[in-house]
Protein backbone atom coordinates (compact mmCIF):
# COMPACT_ATOMS: atom_id res chain seq x y z
CA UNK A 1 0.00 0.00 0.00
CA UNK A 2 1.22 3.44 -0.52
CA UNK A 3 2.64 5.56 2.17
CA UNK A 4 2.30 8.48 0.56
CA UNK A 5 -0.52 9.65 -1.66
CA UNK A 6 -0.52 13.10 -3.67
CA UNK A 7 -3.63 14.20 -5.22
CA UNK A 8 -3.36 16.89 -7.92
CA UNK A 9 -6.25 18.88 -8.25
CA UNK A 10 -6.82 20.36 -11.65
CA UNK A 11 -4.32 16.98 -13.03
CA UNK A 12 -5.95 16.71 -16.35
CA UNK A 13 -4.50 20.95 -17.17
CA UNK A 14 -1.36 22.45 -18.45
CA UNK A 15 0.52 22.43 -15.34
CA UNK A 16 -1.35 18.58 -14.14
CA UNK A 17 -0.19 16.91 -17.23
CA UNK A 18 3.29 18.73 -16.82
CA UNK A 19 4.19 16.98 -13.60
CA UNK A 20 2.37 13.64 -14.95
CA UNK A 21 4.90 13.70 -17.92
CA UNK A 22 7.85 14.66 -15.20
CA UNK A 23 7.12 11.84 -12.24
CA UNK A 24 6.31 9.34 -15.40
CA UNK A 25 9.67 10.49 -17.49
CA UNK A 26 12.24 11.10 -14.54
CA UNK A 27 14.17 7.78 -13.35
CA UNK A 28 12.24 6.07 -10.63
CA UNK A 29 13.47 7.72 -7.39
CA UNK A 30 15.63 10.32 -8.54
CA UNK A 31 15.45 13.83 -7.54
CA UNK A 32 11.64 15.01 -9.69
CA UNK A 33 10.95 10.88 -10.84
CA UNK A 34 8.55 8.99 -8.85
CA UNK A 35 9.50 7.73 -5.31
CA UNK A 36 8.92 4.70 -3.54
CA UNK A 37 5.32 4.26 -1.67
CA UNK A 38 3.90 7.32 -3.37
CA UNK A 39 1.02 7.11 -5.72
CA UNK A 40 0.03 10.03 -7.91
CA UNK A 41 -3.52 11.10 -8.10
CA UNK A 42 -4.20 13.41 -11.28
CA UNK A 43 -8.04 14.37 -10.86
CA UNK A 44 -10.31 16.16 -13.22
CA UNK A 45 -13.30 17.94 -12.80
CA UNK A 46 -14.98 15.01 -13.96
CA UNK A 47 -14.25 13.69 -10.79
CA UNK A 48 -15.68 16.45 -8.68
CA UNK A 49 -16.61 20.10 -9.21
CA UNK A 50 -14.58 21.58 -6.38
CA UNK A 51 -16.86 24.34 -5.87
CA UNK A 52 -19.26 22.30 -4.38
CA UNK A 53 -18.11 21.01 -0.60
CA UNK A 54 -20.24 18.30 -0.86
CA UNK A 55 -17.92 16.94 -3.86
CA UNK A 56 -14.75 17.95 -3.07
CA UNK A 57 -15.39 16.05 0.30
CA UNK A 58 -16.25 12.77 -1.44
CA UNK A 59 -13.01 13.00 -3.76
CA UNK A 60 -10.78 13.23 -0.52
CA UNK A 61 -12.91 10.62 1.01
CA UNK A 62 -12.21 8.18 -2.33
CA UNK A 63 -8.42 8.81 -2.48
CA UNK A 64 -7.05 9.59 0.92
CA UNK A 65 -4.38 11.98 0.13
CA UNK A 66 -1.77 12.40 2.49
CA UNK A 67 -0.42 15.61 0.47
CA UNK A 68 -2.20 17.61 -2.12
CA UNK A 69 -1.12 19.70 -5.27
CA UNK A 70 -3.66 22.36 -5.75
CA UNK A 71 -3.59 23.70 -9.15
CA UNK A 72 -7.75 23.15 -10.00
CA UNK A 73 -8.93 26.60 -10.93
CA UNK A 74 -10.93 28.65 -13.63
CA UNK A 75 -8.17 29.76 -15.58
CA UNK A 76 -7.96 31.94 -18.54
CA UNK A 77 -6.17 34.28 -20.70
CA UNK A 78 -6.27 38.90 -20.31
CA UNK A 79 -9.34 38.85 -22.41
CA UNK A 80 -11.15 36.59 -20.50
CA UNK A 81 -10.41 37.71 -17.31
CA UNK A 82 -11.73 41.63 -18.16
CA UNK A 83 -14.55 39.60 -19.69
CA UNK A 84 -15.94 37.49 -16.57
CA UNK A 85 -14.01 39.21 -12.97
CA UNK A 86 -16.86 37.80 -10.59
CA UNK A 87 -16.99 34.37 -11.82
CA UNK A 88 -13.02 34.24 -12.31
CA UNK A 89 -13.46 35.55 -8.15
CA UNK A 90 -16.55 33.60 -7.02
CA UNK A 91 -14.92 30.18 -8.53
CA UNK A 92 -11.48 30.23 -7.28
CA UNK A 93 -12.92 31.54 -4.00
CA UNK A 94 -14.85 28.64 -3.85
CA UNK A 95 -12.32 25.91 -4.62
CA UNK A 96 -9.56 27.16 -2.92
CA UNK A 97 -11.99 27.28 0.41
CA UNK A 98 -13.08 23.57 -0.42
CA UNK A 99 -9.79 22.35 -0.72
CA UNK A 100 -8.21 23.62 2.07
CA UNK A 101 -10.70 23.47 4.51
CA UNK A 102 -11.57 19.42 3.23
CA UNK A 103 -7.63 18.62 3.71
CA UNK A 104 -7.38 20.19 7.13
CA UNK A 105 -10.32 18.40 8.43
CA UNK A 106 -9.30 15.41 6.89
CA UNK A 107 -5.96 15.58 7.75
CA UNK A 108 -3.58 15.91 4.91
CA UNK A 109 -0.30 16.57 6.08
CA UNK A 110 0.91 19.22 3.52
CA UNK A 111 -0.99 21.20 0.35
CA UNK A 112 1.13 23.26 -2.22
CA UNK A 113 -1.32 25.72 -3.61
CA UNK A 114 -0.67 27.79 -7.17
CA UNK A 115 -1.00 31.20 -6.97
CA UNK A 116 0.02 33.18 -10.17
CA UNK A 117 2.25 36.58 -10.61
CA UNK A 118 -1.29 38.19 -11.17
CA UNK A 119 -1.90 38.44 -7.38
CA UNK A 120 1.27 40.92 -6.93
CA UNK A 121 0.21 44.95 -6.76
CA UNK A 122 0.19 46.52 -10.10
CA UNK A 123 1.76 49.67 -8.79
CA UNK A 124 4.89 48.11 -6.95
CA UNK A 125 8.98 48.42 -7.46
CA UNK A 126 10.25 46.06 -9.93
CA UNK A 127 11.51 43.16 -9.45
CA UNK A 128 8.30 41.40 -7.92
CA UNK A 129 9.55 38.78 -5.01
CA UNK A 130 7.50 37.05 -2.05
CA UNK A 131 7.13 39.95 0.14
CA UNK A 132 5.42 42.45 -2.08
CA UNK A 133 1.84 40.45 -2.59
CA UNK A 134 -0.16 42.62 -0.29
CA UNK A 135 1.29 45.92 -0.73
CA UNK A 136 -1.09 47.07 -2.98
CA UNK A 137 -4.03 46.69 -5.58
CA UNK A 138 -3.80 43.96 -8.34
CA UNK A 139 -3.72 44.97 -12.20
CA UNK A 140 -7.86 45.83 -13.07
CA UNK A 141 -7.73 43.62 -16.05
CA UNK A 142 -7.89 40.65 -13.56
CA UNK A 143 -8.50 41.74 -10.36
CA UNK A 144 -11.18 38.82 -9.77
CA UNK A 145 -8.92 36.09 -10.25
CA UNK A 146 -5.99 37.67 -8.95
CA UNK A 147 -8.15 38.60 -5.47
CA UNK A 148 -9.20 35.03 -5.12
CA UNK A 149 -5.63 33.90 -5.37
CA UNK A 150 -3.94 35.69 -3.18
CA UNK A 151 -6.51 35.59 -0.48
CA UNK A 152 -4.78 31.50 -0.20
CA UNK A 153 -1.66 32.76 0.83
CA UNK A 154 -3.93 34.41 3.56
CA UNK A 155 -5.78 31.37 4.46
CA UNK A 156 -2.28 29.36 4.20
CA UNK A 157 -0.82 31.51 6.92
CA UNK A 158 -4.53 31.13 9.31
CA UNK A 159 -4.53 27.48 9.06
CA UNK A 160 -0.99 27.45 9.87
CA UNK A 161 -1.76 30.04 12.94
CA UNK A 162 -4.86 28.65 14.30
CA UNK A 163 -4.85 24.92 13.35
CA UNK A 164 -0.46 24.22 12.75
CA UNK A 165 -1.36 23.30 9.26
CA UNK A 166 1.48 22.41 6.22
CA UNK A 167 -0.44 24.78 4.07
CA UNK A 168 2.03 27.01 1.69
CA UNK A 169 2.16 28.14 -2.25
CA UNK A 170 3.64 28.34 -5.50
CA UNK A 171 3.32 31.97 -7.61
CA UNK A 172 4.40 30.71 -11.63
CA UNK A 173 4.99 33.42 -14.17
CA UNK A 174 3.16 33.03 -17.65
CA UNK A 175 3.28 29.21 -18.39
CA UNK A 176 3.13 27.51 -21.56
CA UNK A 177 3.43 23.63 -22.98
CA UNK A 178 2.09 20.90 -24.02
CA UNK A 179 -1.77 20.29 -23.23
CA UNK A 180 -2.54 24.21 -22.77
CA UNK A 181 -6.00 25.34 -23.19
CA UNK A 182 -5.47 26.29 -27.28
CA UNK A 183 -8.86 28.31 -27.43
CA UNK A 184 -8.44 31.09 -29.71
CA UNK A 185 -10.01 33.91 -27.28
CA UNK A 186 -9.98 32.50 -23.54
CA UNK A 187 -6.72 31.00 -23.62
CA UNK A 188 -3.38 32.77 -23.04
CA UNK A 189 -0.89 34.42 -25.49
CA UNK A 190 1.09 31.70 -26.30
CA UNK A 191 -1.45 28.62 -26.60
CA UNK A 192 -3.94 31.26 -28.71
CA UNK A 193 -1.34 32.92 -31.01
CA UNK A 194 0.32 29.11 -31.59
CA UNK A 195 -3.60 28.35 -32.75
CA UNK A 196 -3.87 31.62 -34.86
CA UNK A 197 -1.14 31.14 -36.76
CA UNK A 198 -1.49 27.61 -37.24
CA UNK A 199 -4.58 28.71 -38.88
CA UNK A 200 -3.57 31.52 -40.79
CA UNK A 201 -1.18 29.20 -42.75
CA UNK A 202 -3.48 26.54 -43.25
CA UNK A 203 -6.12 28.58 -44.56
CA UNK A 204 -3.99 31.44 -45.96
CA UNK A 205 -5.60 33.89 -43.77
CA UNK A 206 -3.95 36.85 -41.95
CA UNK A 207 -2.34 36.28 -38.68
CA UNK A 208 -3.64 38.91 -36.15
CA UNK A 209 -1.47 39.75 -32.76
CA UNK A 210 -3.90 41.61 -30.19
CA UNK A 211 -2.55 44.80 -28.85
CA UNK A 212 0.74 46.63 -29.38
CA UNK A 213 3.34 43.30 -29.21
CA UNK A 214 5.32 45.60 -26.45
CA UNK A 215 4.24 44.22 -23.35
CA UNK A 216 7.04 41.58 -21.64
CA UNK A 217 6.48 38.57 -19.82
CA UNK A 218 8.46 35.68 -18.11
CA UNK A 219 7.34 32.49 -19.67
CA UNK A 220 7.95 29.12 -18.12
CA UNK A 221 8.13 25.87 -19.44
CA UNK A 222 5.40 23.51 -18.45
CA UNK A 223 7.66 20.31 -17.56
CA UNK A 224 9.67 22.88 -15.74
CA UNK A 225 7.52 24.32 -13.54
CA UNK A 226 6.33 20.77 -12.69
CA UNK A 227 10.04 19.48 -10.84
CA UNK A 228 9.94 22.77 -9.11
CA UNK A 229 6.48 21.45 -7.87
CA UNK A 230 7.57 18.09 -7.03
CA UNK A 231 10.80 19.77 -5.31
CA UNK A 232 8.44 21.97 -3.14
CA UNK A 233 6.57 19.22 -2.05
CA UNK A 234 9.21 17.02 -0.90
CA UNK A 235 11.75 19.47 0.26
CA UNK A 236 10.34 22.79 1.13
CA UNK A 237 8.29 22.83 4.49
CA UNK A 238 7.11 26.76 4.76
CA UNK A 239 3.99 28.63 4.63
CA UNK A 240 5.96 31.62 2.54
CA UNK A 241 5.08 31.42 -1.19
CA UNK A 242 7.92 30.37 -3.41
CA UNK A 243 8.49 32.73 -7.06
CA UNK A 244 8.49 29.92 -9.54
CA UNK A 245 10.22 31.91 -12.72
CA UNK A 246 13.18 31.73 -14.85
CA UNK A 247 15.71 35.29 -14.13
CA UNK A 248 14.63 38.76 -14.56
CA UNK A 249 16.51 39.19 -17.13
CA UNK A 250 14.63 36.45 -19.51
CA UNK A 251 11.81 38.82 -20.15
CA UNK A 252 10.34 38.72 -23.22
CA UNK A 253 8.06 40.71 -25.44
CA UNK A 254 4.66 39.56 -27.22
CA UNK A 255 6.22 40.63 -30.76
CA UNK A 256 9.32 37.95 -30.13
CA UNK A 257 6.57 35.67 -28.75
CA UNK A 258 4.89 35.99 -32.25
CA UNK A 259 7.94 35.84 -33.80
CA UNK A 260 9.26 32.74 -32.48
CA UNK A 261 6.06 31.61 -32.96
CA UNK A 262 6.12 32.31 -36.41
CA UNK A 263 9.09 30.48 -36.88
CA UNK A 264 7.78 27.04 -35.27
CA UNK A 265 4.46 27.13 -37.41
CA UNK A 266 6.52 27.99 -40.45
CA UNK A 267 4.56 30.67 -41.43
CA UNK A 268 5.58 32.47 -44.02
CA UNK A 269 2.99 35.56 -44.61
CA UNK A 270 3.04 38.98 -42.97
CA UNK A 271 1.41 39.61 -39.40
CA UNK A 272 -0.13 42.53 -38.05
CA UNK A 273 -0.98 43.96 -34.12
CA UNK A 274 -4.46 44.53 -33.48
CA UNK A 275 -3.89 47.76 -31.21
CA UNK A 276 -7.48 47.87 -30.32
CA UNK A 277 -7.14 44.71 -28.39
CA UNK A 278 -5.88 45.31 -24.69
CA UNK A 279 -2.30 45.30 -23.68
CA UNK A 280 -3.00 44.53 -20.37
CA UNK A 281 -0.31 44.47 -17.16
CA UNK A 282 2.82 46.33 -19.29
CA UNK A 283 5.55 44.34 -17.37
CA UNK A 284 5.73 42.41 -14.02
CA UNK A 285 9.21 40.90 -13.51
CA UNK A 286 10.05 38.71 -10.71
CA UNK A 287 12.92 37.42 -9.05
CA UNK A 288 14.06 33.51 -8.81
CA UNK A 289 16.50 34.34 -6.23
CA UNK A 290 14.67 32.56 -3.75
CA UNK A 291 13.59 29.43 -5.80
CA UNK A 292 17.47 29.42 -7.10
CA UNK A 293 18.88 29.69 -3.47
CA UNK A 294 16.71 26.73 -2.44
CA UNK A 295 17.06 24.42 -5.29
CA UNK A 296 20.39 25.50 -6.20
CA UNK A 297 21.58 27.27 -9.02
CA UNK A 298 22.24 24.40 -11.45
CA UNK A 299 18.58 23.48 -11.57
CA UNK A 300 18.19 24.13 -15.71
CA UNK A 301 15.70 26.08 -17.18
CA UNK A 302 14.50 25.17 -20.84
CA UNK A 303 15.44 27.33 -23.35
CA UNK A 304 12.38 29.08 -24.36
CA UNK A 305 12.76 28.75 -28.12
CA UNK A 306 13.14 25.00 -27.03
CA UNK A 307 10.28 24.82 -25.19
CA UNK A 308 8.11 26.47 -27.81
CA UNK A 309 9.54 24.36 -30.56
CA UNK A 310 8.22 21.43 -28.52
CA UNK A 311 4.61 23.11 -27.90
CA UNK A 312 4.53 23.71 -31.76
CA UNK A 313 5.20 20.03 -32.46
CA UNK A 314 3.19 18.70 -30.19
CA UNK A 315 -0.25 21.02 -30.71
CA UNK A 316 -0.05 20.55 -34.87
CA UNK A 317 0.91 16.58 -33.87
CA UNK A 318 -2.13 16.42 -31.54
CA UNK A 319 -4.52 19.39 -32.96
CA UNK A 320 -7.63 16.80 -33.15
CA UNK A 321 -7.65 15.81 -29.46
CA UNK A 322 -6.06 19.06 -28.42
CA UNK A 323 -8.39 21.97 -26.40
CA UNK A 324 -8.67 24.20 -28.99
CA UNK A 325 -12.21 25.59 -28.57
CA UNK A 326 -14.79 26.68 -31.26
CA UNK A 327 -13.13 27.47 -34.43
CA UNK A 328 -15.13 29.73 -37.20
CA UNK A 329 -15.30 28.34 -40.93
CA UNK A 330 -12.78 30.12 -42.97
CA UNK A 331 -14.59 32.12 -44.96
CA UNK A 332 -13.99 31.56 -48.96
CA UNK A 333 -11.32 33.12 -51.09
P1 LIG B 1 -5.86 24.55 -17.10
O1 LIG B 1 -5.03 23.93 -18.13
O2 LIG B 1 -7.01 25.40 -17.51
O3 LIG B 1 -6.38 23.40 -16.14
C1 LIG B 1 -7.27 23.68 -15.10
C2 LIG B 1 -7.51 22.42 -14.33
O4 LIG B 1 -8.41 22.74 -13.26
C3 LIG B 1 -8.15 21.31 -15.15
O5 LIG B 1 -7.64 20.06 -14.73
C4 LIG B 1 -9.63 21.43 -14.78
O6 LIG B 1 -10.29 20.20 -14.87
C5 LIG B 1 -9.51 21.84 -13.31
N1 LIG B 1 -10.70 22.56 -12.84
C6 LIG B 1 -11.21 23.73 -13.32
N2 LIG B 1 -12.34 24.03 -12.65
C7 LIG B 1 -12.55 23.02 -11.76
C8 LIG B 1 -13.56 22.75 -10.80
N3 LIG B 1 -14.59 23.60 -10.62
N4 LIG B 1 -13.47 21.62 -10.08
C9 LIG B 1 -12.43 20.76 -10.25
N5 LIG B 1 -11.43 20.96 -11.12
C10 LIG B 1 -11.50 22.08 -11.88
O7 LIG B 1 -5.00 25.44 -16.12
P2 LIG B 1 -3.42 25.44 -15.86
O8 LIG B 1 -2.85 26.48 -16.76
O9 LIG B 1 -2.91 24.07 -15.81
O10 LIG B 1 -3.39 26.07 -14.40
C11 LIG B 1 -3.02 25.32 -13.26
C12 LIG B 1 -2.77 26.29 -12.12
O11 LIG B 1 -1.70 27.16 -12.49
C13 LIG B 1 -3.95 27.19 -11.80
O12 LIG B 1 -4.10 27.27 -10.40
C14 LIG B 1 -3.57 28.53 -12.40
O13 LIG B 1 -4.18 29.58 -11.71
C15 LIG B 1 -2.09 28.51 -12.24
N6 LIG B 1 -1.32 29.37 -13.15
C16 LIG B 1 -1.43 29.21 -14.50
C17 LIG B 1 -0.69 30.02 -15.34
C18 LIG B 1 -0.75 29.90 -16.85
O14 LIG B 1 -0.11 30.70 -17.54
N7 LIG B 1 -1.45 28.91 -17.40
C19 LIG B 1 0.17 31.01 -14.81
C20 LIG B 1 0.27 31.12 -13.42
C21 LIG B 1 -0.48 30.30 -12.60
P3 LIG B 1 -11.04 19.72 -16.23
O15 LIG B 1 -10.15 20.09 -17.37
O16 LIG B 1 -11.21 18.28 -16.04
O17 LIG B 1 -12.33 20.48 -16.27
P1 LIG C 1 -1.40 38.09 -18.83
O1 LIG C 1 -1.66 39.43 -19.46
O2 LIG C 1 0.01 37.98 -18.34
O3 LIG C 1 -2.40 37.71 -17.79
O4 LIG C 1 -1.50 36.94 -19.91
P2 LIG C 1 -1.91 36.71 -21.42
O5 LIG C 1 -1.14 35.53 -21.83
O6 LIG C 1 -3.38 36.63 -21.58
O7 LIG C 1 -1.47 38.00 -22.28
C1 LIG C 1 -0.19 38.49 -22.38
C2 LIG C 1 -0.08 39.59 -23.41
O8 LIG C 1 -0.24 39.03 -24.71
C3 LIG C 1 -1.03 40.78 -23.35
O9 LIG C 1 -0.24 41.95 -23.52
C4 LIG C 1 -1.93 40.61 -24.57
O10 LIG C 1 -2.34 41.83 -25.12
C5 LIG C 1 -1.00 39.90 -25.53
N1 LIG C 1 -1.68 39.10 -26.57
C6 LIG C 1 -1.50 39.22 -27.92
N2 LIG C 1 -2.27 38.37 -28.59
C7 LIG C 1 -2.93 37.63 -27.66
C8 LIG C 1 -3.87 36.56 -27.74
O11 LIG C 1 -4.25 36.09 -28.82
N3 LIG C 1 -4.32 36.07 -26.55
C9 LIG C 1 -3.91 36.57 -25.34
N4 LIG C 1 -4.40 36.03 -24.20
N5 LIG C 1 -3.05 37.59 -25.23
C10 LIG C 1 -2.57 38.11 -26.38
Amino acid sequence: MASTVILVTGGTGLVGKAIQYVIETEPEGSRFGKKPGEQWIFASSSEGDLRDPVQTRKLFEKYKPTHVIHLAALVGGLFKNMKYKLTFYRDNSLINDNVLQTSYETGVKKVISCLSTCVFPDKVTYPLDETKIHLGLPHDSNFGYAHAKRMVDVANHAYKAQYGCNFTSAIPTNVFGPYDNFDLEDSHVIPGLLHKCYLAKKNGTPFVVGGTGKPLRQFIYSRDLAKLFIWQLREYDDVEPVIFSVGEDEEVSIKQVADAIVKAIGFEGQYSFDTTKADGQFRKPATNKKLLSLIGDDFKFTPFEQALDETAKWFVENYDKARIGKVPTPAKA
